[in-house]
């Protein structure tokens, strides 16, 4: 089991989740973060911690293809441990429906 990062991320990464994170195994995108489930410890401090309640137990159902995306880009993205500014526009994006095909970008984020 591990925990996943999903579509309410895209463009509003707030950064909360990664300042307690045991373990540091937040990945940083353009504009979204990951989870590594490699690295994850399914401690669920995180959930409770994203404003955009965009952590998810991976028990949940159908989180496989955000599961996939996780385990794909944690391998190319950086690590980020320290929280930033979130962006100027996050509050407008959140909530916002069919983020994924929007506006998910493959780039990686600048990291730590
Ligand atoms: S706190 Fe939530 S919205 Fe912010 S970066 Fe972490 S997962 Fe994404
Ligand atoms: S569940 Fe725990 S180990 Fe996994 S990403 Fe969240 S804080 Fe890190």
């Amino acid at each position: 089991m591990t925990y996943v990062v999903t579509e309410n991320c895209i463009k509003c990464k707030y950064m909360d989740c990664v300042e307690v994170c045991p373990v540091d195994c937040f990945y940083e995108g353009e504009n979204m973060l990951v989870i590594h489930p490699d690295e994850c410890i399914d401690c669920g401090v995180c959930e409770p911690e994203c404003p955009a309640d965009a952590i998810r137990p991976d028990t949940e159902p159908g989180l496989d293809a955000w599961l996939t995306l996780n385990a794909d880009y944690a391998d190319k993205w950086p690590n980020i441990t320290v929280k930033r500014d979130p962006p100027e526009d996050a509050k407008a994006h959140d909530g916002e429906a069919g983020k994924l095909d929007k506006y998910f970008s493959p780039a990686p984020g600048q990291g730590d």
